[in-house]
């Protein structure tokens, strides 16, 4: 069945649990998309931190075509030498040491699922309390929205797994919130989902020591902030702390659908056979497409490319001297502009209009997450599509004084 538009097609056919589509896109390489009448886009989104390398990197298509083309799937019954790989490659990068261990699953609410289930194995009964943030996003299934901090996203799904309580992200609400019957803290570096929103300084520090001090695991959510994208590996390595566990997706597999649990210490032995499992979770198909994008990652260290280039992108939003731009938030490519009147969703559309690729994490937040290769070439681009995005919206925006 085919409708009159696209925009027919979707509306008669998917599931209406997203809003209507923005664009049809048919191809990508590089930083650039092209919709199906062949306009060009600037994609400073990547898929939601997703495509680390871009559209259609050599690196991606020779893993996902060499492995297809070798063995693709073959069940958790057995190992195969890509799984295997990217364990060794995510406790090293993670810096697990010998006594991390690492499961696999398919995406970033299955990692927080598996993570969920670590936090109940360690919690048992004497601990059914599990730490969480306000506005934090840790996915859609009924465990991780039972963790996600936006009560609007979980109240038509009533009841929750129990046991989650939201704090104020401060380390007194945290302090006050600690005891004994504590299972785990849950935290995002930088939460992405409620508008690129750092932590306080030292909140990871004090969230260890107090959990330390609890006997609680402190478990860090680096879905978003994972992959090399603040300008370290984890978003958490600068703090210096260790937690007990990190949960990987998005970025992992530059397009690919894999996500993972990786534990340090003895949260490493919590699981036990038949605790948990996924059919896909792992396969070598999605394996070796993460090893290959790691490797790339590391091997013309895009971290360090990610500091570079956001602290570019971030000089070249404050000379627009835009006055719909507060400042900006995040670390390396997972920037977040703020702004001064809600009028975010304006912005994206008008930066569509012209070519660019954002998005609004909320109503005065833009999101930006280009590939972590972009170079001078690709923020020369951004920098006009944005300054003629935000001043086509601040011209309509009575809130804003130019
Ligand atoms: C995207 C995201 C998730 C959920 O990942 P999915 O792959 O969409 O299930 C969880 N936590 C954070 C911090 C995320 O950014």
């Amino acid at each position: 069945m085919t409708g009159t538009t696209w925009r027919d097609d979707v509306a008669r056919d998917l599931i209406k649990n997203v809003g209507p589509r923005m664009e049809l896109f048919v191809r990508g390489e590089g930083a650039h998309m092209w919709d199906a009448e062949g306009r060009r886009y600037l994609d400073f989104l990547a898929g939601i931190a997703v495509n680390s390398l871009g559209h259609a990197h050599p690196v991606f298509v020779e893993a996902v075509t060499a492995q297809a083309a070798t063995l693709a799937h073959v069940s958790n019954y057995f190992a195969t030498p890509p799984q295997l790989a990217l364990a060794a490659r995510l406790k090293r990068l993670a810096g697990t040491g010998e006594t991390g261990r690492v499961y696999f699953a398919n995406s970033g609410a299955e990692a927080n699922e598996a993570a969920f289930k670590l936090a109940r194995l360690h919690g048992g009964a004497e601990r059914p309390r599990i730490l969480a943030l306000h506005g934090a996003f840790h996915g859609r299934t009924m465990g991780t929205l039972a963790l996600t901090g936006k009560p609007a996203m979980r109240a038509p799904f009533e009841p929750m797994p129990a046991g989650v309580e939201h704090l104020e992200s401060t380390i007194e609400a945290l302090e006050a919130a600690m005891g004994d019957d504590v299972a785990a803290v849950f935290v995002e570096p930088i939460k992405g989902e409620a508008g690129v929103v750092d932590l306080p300084v030292g909140y990871l520090e004090a969230a260890r020591e107090l959990t330390t001090r609890h006997g609680a695991l402190l478990i860090v959510d680096e879905i978003q902030t994972g992959a090399g994208r603040t300008g370290a590996w984890f978003g958490f390595q600068p703090s210096g702390i260790t937690p007990d566990a990190i949960t990987v997706a998005k970025g992992i597999g530059g397009g690919f659908p894999v996500g993972a649990l990786i534990t340090f210490g003895a949260a490493s032995d919590l699981f036990y056979p038949g605790t948990h499992g996924s059919t896909f979770g792992g396969n070598p198909l999605a394996a070796a497409v993460a090893v290959a994008v790691l490797g790339e990652i590391e091997a013309s260290d895009l971290p360090a490319n990610a500091t570079l280039r956001g602290a570019q992108i971030r000089q070249a939003v404050a000379e627009l001297g835009s006055p719909l731009v507060a400042g900006t938030s995040g670390r390396g490519l997972l920037i977040g502009v703020q702004l001064t009147a809600p009028v975010a969703n304006d912005v994206v559309a008008a930066a569509q209009e012209r070519g660019l690729i954002v998005n609004a994490a909320n109503e005065s937040t833009i999101r930006i997450a280009p590939p972590l290769n972009i170079g001078d070439t690709e923020i020369a681009e951004f920098q006009p599509l944005f300054a003629e995005s935000l001043a086509a919206v601040a011209a309509l925006s009575p809130e804003v004084s130019a």
